[in-house]
């Protein structure tokens, strides 16, 4: 590994020349069943021709011009998840960190413009994440990502995830939001119950807070719906998008409610490259496929599928798997042992994996994944758990 490359990443010794669909192929020679997804980003698979085409297409006719003048693929992007979405309008940027920070500023804007300036703290929860900027770890739920880096930047307060007696508890004059992952992704594949999401539409509505969903690695179609709040029947005022959205193309957004919305005013917030031709053009690619009739009902029987031969792997081998945890393609094995040898093994075998918090195996395959490529990830799972 190069000695120029800053020490921020334990890689694992191997690189890919080309990827298809839902494999990669090496350097190494070997071709790899990819459930790591880029970690949940590429949604339609490795080179899909639609996204592939869109990319190269507008990398043809224009790159960049800022957001100083309209970028009429923005718009329509936007306009088509305002669409399928319960917002009204769409802010993009180029990362989930920057929609975080976007997410937050625009929950505190929307109070101070709104009557209610002393308003400008956050609530999120333990085992959040949300971003690497100094407030996305300030906010963070896991004190691990603030270790060195502090003082903390101060506005925000975390309770504990799954328990609104604490969240009532900790409401004050000063809130201005609770800021939410529906599944929490680095924590360990964590889903929120479903009463749960709909009793933070209720508090934040008694007490006028703006509700917030990080989506980032939950949404664009991982559970099965384009968003997971979907599942809770409820919709937030602000959603944090991002990874699955651009399918490997650098993109984040911003959705918010007309309500919310009014938080920004021309040249309160901005970013030069969000929502230039390029990651626009590849976006619209991906609603294209996402959204295209019968595709979330596909991912949710292949999820399904796959969800019950790994609960049968799970059963066979409690020595290796606890337990399987999450929903739709966002699915986590809590190792019985460290998680870190299962996934050495597993890749070793030929299945990429991703790490999480509390022990956790993500498996994070692309949308498109078959239900052949799954009963292969499974078979992979069940030798590696059988000969560890
Ligand atoms: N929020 C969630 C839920 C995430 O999973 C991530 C990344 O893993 C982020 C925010 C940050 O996204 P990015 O790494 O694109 O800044």
């Amino acid at each position: 590994m190069s000695e120029a490359m800053m020490n921020t990443y334990a890689r694992a010794d191997l690189a890919f020349e080309r990827g298809e669909g839902s494999y990669l192929f090496g350097t190494d020679g070997r071709r790899y069943l990819d459930f790591t997804a880029g970690i949940a980003v590429t949604s339609c698979g490795h080179a899909h021709p639609h996204l592939v085409k869109a990319l190269q297409d507008q990398a043809a006719k224009l790159w960049h011009t800022s957001n100083l003048f309209r970028i009429p693929a923005g718009e329509r992007l936007a306009e088509r998840l305002v669409a399928a979405s319960f917002a009204d309008k769409v802010f993009f940027c180029n990362s989930g960190v920057e929609a975080f920070e976007g997410a937050a500023k625009l929950a505190r804007r929307y109070q101070n413009v709104t009557g209610s300036p002393q308003r400008w703290k956050i609530i999120t929860v333990t085992g959040s994440f949300h971003g690497r900027s100094m407030a996305a770890i300030s906010a963070a739920g896991n004190p691990k990502y603030l270790e060195g880096f502090g003082p903390r930047v101060p506005g925000y307060e975390t309770v504990a995830f799954r328990n609104t007696n604490e969240l009532r508890a900790a409401i004050d004059d000063e809130t201005a939001a609770i800021l939410v992952e529906p599944i929490q992704g680095e924590g360990g594949i964590r889903p929120a119950e479903l009463d749960y999401l709909r009793e933070l539409r209720t508090i934040c509505d008694e007490f006028g807070l703006v509700l917030v969903f990080d989506e980032i690695q939950c949404g664009m179609g991982r559970t099965g719906k384009l968003f997971a709040c979907e599942w809770a029947g409820i919709a937030p005022d602000v959603m944090m998008l991002a990874k699955g959205l651009g399918g490997g193309f650098p993109i984040g957004a911003v959705l918010a409610n007309d309500k919310t919305a009014v938080g920004f005013t021309p040249g309160v917030h901005g970013t030069t490259f969000g929502g230039n031709p390029l990651a626009m053009a590849v976006g619209n690619a991906v609603l294209d496929v996402i959204l295209a009739e019968g595709f979330l009902d596909r991912v949710q029987e292949v999820a399904g599928h796959l969800r019950s031969r790994l609960e049968a792997i799970a059963g066979r081998h409690p020595e290796q798997i606890e337990e399987v945890r999450g929903a739709g393609l966002m699915l986590g094995l809590k190792a019985a042992r460290p998680n870190a040898e299962l996934i050495g093994a597993l890749r070793e075998a030929g299945l990429l994996t991703v790490g999480a918090a509390e022990n956790v195996i993500r498996l994070l395959p692309p949308l498109t994944l078959s239900s052949g490529e799954a009963d292969e990830a499974c078979a992979i799972i069940e030798k590696v758990c059988a000969s560890a």
